[in-house]
């Protein structure tokens, strides 16, 4: 009696085992990212001057689930440390990219940001595990939709999409703390610089089509002075729309 106990305890000990374990089938090569992002940061830190990412960062990059923001065909490369394609001729950037950018903004977990370029609506998610509430803005309608869908389905609730030319930025919910722009643009948009708070953060890249492009980050001193620096050579899609 004692011992057949003693094997149902063994065997229900084993099932929960086996159900944590496979609750989460991505939890490995999620661990592999995170590595992945640390080496391309040391490898990088000449450039960016950093050692390491904040750790609120790193922690946001292994809870989101990517696999779920890339096409399924996909599944097996989501977690590789680069671009993939997420339809409509654009890409969701490189997880290195995604977790330096988002640690340039420096962002506490009260922050109100905005984000230039939903796409998949992955940098969305990132910000959304990190802050109070994000707003982003896509120009594709089909990809503003599908982000939509897909946000709300994995529990975003903090994330905003809207269908609209991103330049001009969304003053009705601003000054932000911060803005991401995630298309490369040939210019810093100023409607973008004047939506931020003073003491805020813009992340842009920028630079002209398939040219090299510059990360940059823009620290807005106060309502008169900003402070630009040039952090790495990045590859971005185009930022579009109707600002010429
Ligand atoms: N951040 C995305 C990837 C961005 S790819 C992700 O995590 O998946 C760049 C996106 O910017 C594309 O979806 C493109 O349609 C969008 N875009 C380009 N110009 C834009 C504009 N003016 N306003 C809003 N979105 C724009």
């Amino acid at each position: 009696m004692e011992r057949s106990l003693k094997y149902m305890i063994a065997a229900c000990l084993f099932v929960t085992l086996q159900v944590q374990g496979g609750d989460d089938p991505y939890a490995k090569a999620r661990q592999r990212m995170l590595a992945a992002i640390q080496a391309t940061v040391i490898d990088t830190r000449g450039e960016t001057g950093r050692e390491a990412l904040a750790p609120r960062v790193m922690e946001a990059m292994g809870k989101v689930p990517r696999h779920e923001f890339v096409p399924d065909e996909l599944d097996a490369v989501a977690y590789a440390n680069r671009p993939l394609p997420v339809g409509h001729g654009q890409t969701i950037s490189q997880p290195y990219i995604v977790a330096l950018m988002t640690d340039l903004l420096d962002i506490d977990e009260d922050a109100v940001v905005l984000e230039i370029g939903t796409g998949s609506g992955y940098q969305a998610a990132v910000l959304g595990a990190l802050v109070n509430r994000v707003y982003t803005m896509e120009i594709i309608e089909p990809l503003a939709d599908s982000a939509k869908e897909r946000l709300a389905r994995l529990g975003y609730g903090n994330v905003e999409v809207k269908f609209a030319d991103g330049y001009y930025g969304w003053p009705e919910k601003g000054p932000f703390d911060a803005i991401i722009v995630t298309a490369a643009a040939n210019h810093i948009p100023p409607p973008l610089v004047e939506q931020l708070k003073p003491g805020g953060r813009l992340v842009v890249p920028v630079g002209e089509r398939f040219a090299v492009q510059h990360l940059l980050l823009v620290h807005k001193l106060d309502e008169q002075r900003v402070q630009i620096r040039q952090i790495l050579p990045v590859r971005f899609v185009p930022l579009t729309g109707g600002h010429g």
